[in-house]
């Protein structure tokens, strides 16, 4: 079943990633992320959870029952693995979009020699916490969950999804991958990797996971502790939905885990459990913006469509169009931080010799600030 992806969702997409801003529901909701200790140490307790070994199913089974208790009806999507079965787990939070979804994944598999609390109890700790969190909530856009099973013996739990389960009726607006989330005791976790696609095969779904995945880090910044970092999406269940022309970003962590990884050391004591939460609190938020749950879209984020930057992509200037009177004009970067405040009068030029080549955020706004659009600059040189 392969997805096409519409030229309208492409309109849609590009309307809300231009709009960024500050949103106190959105950070107040990310208060109601736990202490997740408990749910680590319970998971890292099954032990190793390669396919086909019963802690696997004890894991699932542990999902499901939580998934249960929040309140929704998960549903297990059953496959082959040689002589063995695996299963995804997936739960729906409906959107008042009937058709439209963005997906988050989760391996909860370890491999053989690994009970995995990080790689990937983390992830799956994290899609506990989105999904207890946004059950009561009214996305536009629906938000589907799915633990995947054999991430680690090469994406198939995530392959037979996309080819054997997903509806062609649904239009999948993004991917959101969570893969190793957790931090390493006693190293630095005040980073964390944004991953866009940079695969060329197919080009065509790269830049709008450049755009979502700037939009993610802009989100990191906005909502947690962290500093994001822009990265290259590698080797996780993103992969099978890339392939297929679709729009992926994900989270992955920054500091160096190779000492624990795919090993019998990849345990809870050896995370930062402080630096798990502060992820966990980005992947909220991050759902809660792409999915537009309730009350997020203010009068603040209307995008005015009289008004263009002109050129776009730019060199040294730009102007604005259809200008009758002064406006406030606020360039950010990709890191949400504001490179440039200033009044600009109908036909001014507005400079940018000083700014990078690269991708901006503009917004523009009436002095009493009841207009106010947004839009992407490309400067390039
Ligand atoms: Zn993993």
């Amino acid at each position: 079943m392969q997805r096409v992806f519409h030229f309208l969702n492409i309109f849609f997409i590009s309307l809300f990633v231009n709009a960024q801003v500050f949103n106190q529901v959105i950070a107040d909701e990310t208060q109601r992320v736990d202490s997740v200790i408990n749910l680590l140490v319970e998971y890292e307790n099954f032990g190793p959870k390669p396919t086909g070994s019963p802690a696997l199913v004890e894991t699932l089974e542990w999902i499901v029952n939580k998934y249960e208790y929040y309140g929704y009806s998960p549903v297990i999507d059953t496959f082959k693995i040689g002589s063995n079965e695996s299963y995804n787990i997936i739960i729906e939070k409906q959107g008042s979009d009937l058709n439209q979804w963005m997906i988050i994944g989760a391996h909860y598999d370890s491999v053989e020699e690994s009970p995995g609390a990080n790689d990937n109890g983390s992830g799956v700790i994290t899609t506990l916490q989105v999904a207890r969190i946004i059950k009561d909530l009214n996305p536009k856009i629906g938000v589907r969950i799915i633990n995947f099973g054999a991430e680690e013996q090469g994406f198939i739990g995530s392959s037979h999804y996309v080819k054997n389960t997903l509806s062609s009726s649904d239009s999948i607006l993004l991917m959101l991958n969570l893969d190793q989330l957790g931090g390493t005791s006693g190293k630095d976790n005040s980073k964390i990797y944004c991953e866009r696609d940079n695969d060329i095969n197919p080009l065509s779904n790269n830049v709008l996971s450049s755009l979502m995945t700037d939009t993610l880090s802009k989100i990191i910044s906005l909502y947690t502790d962290l500093i994001p970092v822009i990265s290259d999406a590698y080797s996780s269940d993103y992969v099978p939905f890339e392939n297929e022309g679709m729009i992926i970003t994900g989270l992955y962590q920054e500091s160096d885990y190779s000492d624990h990884y795919h090993s019998s050391t990849d345990l809870v004591s050896n995370m930062d459990v402080d630096a798990t939460v502060e992820v966990i609190k980005g992947a909220l938020a991050a759902t809660l913006y792409f999915s537009r749950m309730d009350g997020f879209v203010s009068v603040n984020e209307i995008v005015d469509h009289h008004h263009e930057l002109i050129p776009n992509p730019a060199n040294n200037y730009f102007t604005i169009t259809n200008i009758t009177s002064p406006v406030f004009v606020e360039i950010c970067d990709m890191q949400g931080s504001v490179v440039r405040t200033q009044q600009v009068c109908p036909n001014d030029q507005i400079e940018l010799f000083d700014l990078y080549s690269g991708l901006y955020t503009v917004s523009i706004s009436d002095q009493s600030k009841d207009f106010r659009m947004h839009s992407k600059l490309i400067i390039a040189r």
